[in-house]
């Protein structure tokens, strides 16, 4: 089968073209045409020698992902649907703002935490994706978007990328790296690396190389003060429990000390919502770590018996913290008319592990000290 070239950053793509017998400017070049102009044609890429571009069509191509499905929400959200084989599929959304344009883009077919409030995590996992399958998503939708908006030429479509559509990143850690490196490349998408976030679930040991690798800005799932919560809400939490995930926030900023980790809450009604427990993340997080608080409303899902926190009880959460000095914002809502609001997103996934199985048999105990008594949700 032909070389995929989204599967490389401009190290690899050097190596692949060195093997051709190119010099490395050439490899600059072609990933130049590939993510600048979004080109896939070689015999397009005019400056490269007709040689090349005869050994390129013969070894190489770029692979987009089929897309299936396109939904536009009235918001402007638009969220496509890929094609990545074997019955699996995966999607990525666009989300426009005045002074920006956010791509989520999917790491995973699937994923293997089963956090209870994700829709993805209640598909179970398949597989991995490539590292050209995590590019496709991107190339699709800039150099798309580009043509549907009409954009001026040098215009971006997409400032930023967030790696929290389907999957947990830092589980797809030799795929994402060579991606994350493609995004922040003068030569490809010349994102800053403040504009990419990866959001994590709390993988300590892949966030301590991240931090080496490739130290983007971080988002961590916490969505409890307490590890008898957070072990229900997020199982990773029994592995990597709150403070060795805070320790690891805290050594990951030393790589990238102007920064802030952001903390994701999703609120759900009566069991991480209270503003006891909104005191208690202040006792966790003022003075250790630098820290901005997204307080995400959970957009709800039949499968997970929770419900979304009452507006008011979200605000009286979010006061506590901001008392407290702490940086919180209320996550808006997009795109929830297409499903692709945040925890949303759930393609299609051949489930390979017991995941699916294990969320749907058991029943979901949460248990909260909401106002001194003791809550079981199910
Ligand atoms: S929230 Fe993230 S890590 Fe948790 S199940 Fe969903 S996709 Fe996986």
């Amino acid at each position: 089968m032909a070389a995929n070239l989204l599967d490389h950053d401009l190290d690899g793509l050097a190596a692949f073209c060195e093997q051709l017998g190119e010099k490395r400017f050439r490899a600059t070049q072609l990933f130049r045409w590939i993510h600048q102009k979004g080109a896939s044609d070689f015999d397009q890429m005019s400056d490269l020698a007709k040689s090349l571009r005869e050994k390129l069509a013969r070894t190489a191509e770029v692979r987009p992902l089929p897309v299936l499905t396109e939904q536009a929400s009235t918001d402007g959200t638009i969220k496509w649907l890929f094609d990545v084989g074997a019955g699996n599929a995966v999607e990525a959304v666009f989300i426009p703002e005045d002074d920006r344009g956010t791509l989520c883009v999917s790491s995973q077919a699937g994923c293997a935490v089963g956090c209870r409030f994700c829709s993805t995590g209640h598909q179970g996992f398949s597989r991995n994706l490539s590292t050209g399958e995590i590019l496709a998503q991107l190339w699709y939708a800039e150099h798309h978007l580009r043509t549907r908006l009409k954009l001026a030429p040098g215009e971006r479509a997409i400032t930023n990328v967030v790696m929290m559509g389907m999957g947990e990143p830092l589980q797809n850690y030799a795929a994402l790296v060579p991606a994350l490196r493609v995004m922040l490349d003068d030569h490809g998408y010349g994102l800053s690396r403040r504009r990419v976030t990866v959001s994590t679930s709390g993988v300590v040991p892949f966030m301590e190389r991240l931090r080496e690798d490739c130290p983007v800005a971080l988002a961590v799932s916490l969505h409890a003060p307490t590890d008898p919560l957070r072990d229900e809400l997020v199982p990773l939490n029994r592995k990597y429990p709150i403070a060795e995930l805070l320790d690891s926030c805290k050594r990951y900023l030393e790589a990238a000390p102007r920064d802030f980790i952001t903390f994701e809450y999703c609120m759900l009604d009566g069991v991480n919502d209270s503003e006891d427990q909104a005191r208690e993340l202040v006792a966790l997080l003022r003075g250790r770590v630098s820290c901005k608080l997204n307080l995400i409303p959970f957009n709800p899902f039949p499968a997970s018996g929770l419900k979304c926190s009452p507006r008011a009880r979200v605000q009286a959460f979010a006061k506590v913290l901001m008392d407290a000095g702490i940086v919180t914002t209320v996550r808006k809502t997009r795109g929830d008319d297409i499903d692709a609001a945040c925890g949303q997103l759930a393609g299609e996934v051949q489930d390979r592990t017991n995941v699916q199985q294990r969320l749907t048999r058991q029943p979901i105990r949460i248990h909260a000290t909401t106002g001194g008594s003791r809550q079981e949700t199910r």
